[in-house]
């Protein structure tokens, strides 16, 4: 495992997504303008669980322009090689059922790193802002949602098929929560994580959501650490200036909890990073 040292940011977007802007090139160098040693540029997988019909244009790119992204996230890597390490990636939606054609996507294109991301709950979609209603509807219903996302996580953990856990509690963008813990499930997405080796990202993304709090959550940290699964850096930036949104302040919160090493992902596999000391 090849040791480097700096910041990198694993998760961004691009306008490919039809709700990020910015072009690839201008997400790369703002990391550049950061003194980043990599970043990762991991646009929306194209519905390839969805009929034609229903894909929507402004949520992911469409299968058609998937090989577009990735010719030219790779003629950037070489365009950018010694200034700063570009990766390959995709926020790969886990969707039970078609876990088949999603390994057959990822095997098709040499990706650096797979963020694996729970969106969609059987038709309900976690983080949409259309699904506030349902939080809203009570106390039952974020509880129903926060069962189904663990359990579905879980098994998404278990698939094998992604390197990083995106934004891992992600309903708790509008500020809902259960009455009472769900440890029983939490204990499992912990055991699933160490069992497989599937690291986490920890995200400022959810600073700019209603919750106002990074993912995943002081408690859940505490204990992703306490347990050593491997964290990766990210801004989930739908924006050029949002790269390396609040990472001072991210990687005053791991160093305070003893991390001094994230990883990054090369080709799949994770390579340490060494944190700055401030
Ligand atoms: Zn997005
Ligand atoms: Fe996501
Ligand atoms: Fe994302
Ligand atoms: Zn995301």
């Amino acid at each position: 495992m090849l040791a480097t040292s700096g910041l990198a940011d694993s998760h961004t977007h691009t306008f490919r997504c039809g709700h990020a802007v910015g072009h690839e090139e201008e997400y790369i160098q703002q990391a550049v303008a950061l003194g980043f040693s990599a970043v990762a540029i991991t646009d929306h997988i194209p519905f390839y669980w969805l009929p034609r019909e229903a894909h929507d244009p402004t949520l992911a790119m469409a299968p058609e322009e998937l090989p577009a992204y990735v010719a030219s996230v790779l003629a950037l890597k070489e365009r950018y090689r010694g200034t700063i390490e570009v990766l390959l990636g995709i926020e790969a939606d886990y969707v039970e059922g078609r876990e088949e054609e999603l390994a057959h996507l990822l095997e098709a294109y040499p990706f650096d790193v797979v963020l694996g991301s729970v969106h969609w709950l059987d038709g309900f979609w976690v983080d949409a802002p259309s699904s506030l209603e349902v939080y809203r509807q009570g106390p039952e219903s974020v509880r129903a949602i926060w069962e189904a996302y663990w359990n579905k996580l879980e098994k998404a953990i278990r698939t094998g098929l992604f390197d990083v856990m995106a934004h891992l509690d992600l309903p708790k963008k509008f500020g809902f929560y259960p009455e009472q813990p769900l440890a029983d499930l939490e204990d499992g997405i912990l055991a699933a994580l160490v069992g497989t080796g599937t690291a986490v990202e920890v995200s400022t993304a959810g600073r700019r959501k209603p919750v106002g709090e990074d993912y995943p959550s002081p408690a859940w940290l505490d204990r992703l650490v306490a347990a050593g699964v491997p964290l990766v850096l990210a801004s989930d930036a739908h924006a050029p200036a949002e790269v390396g949104f609040g990472f001072g302040q991210l990687v005053s919160r791991l160093l305070d909890r003893g991390v001094q090493r994230v990883v990054v992902f090369r080709g799949r596999k994770p390579v340490t990073l060494e944190l700055p000391k401030g």
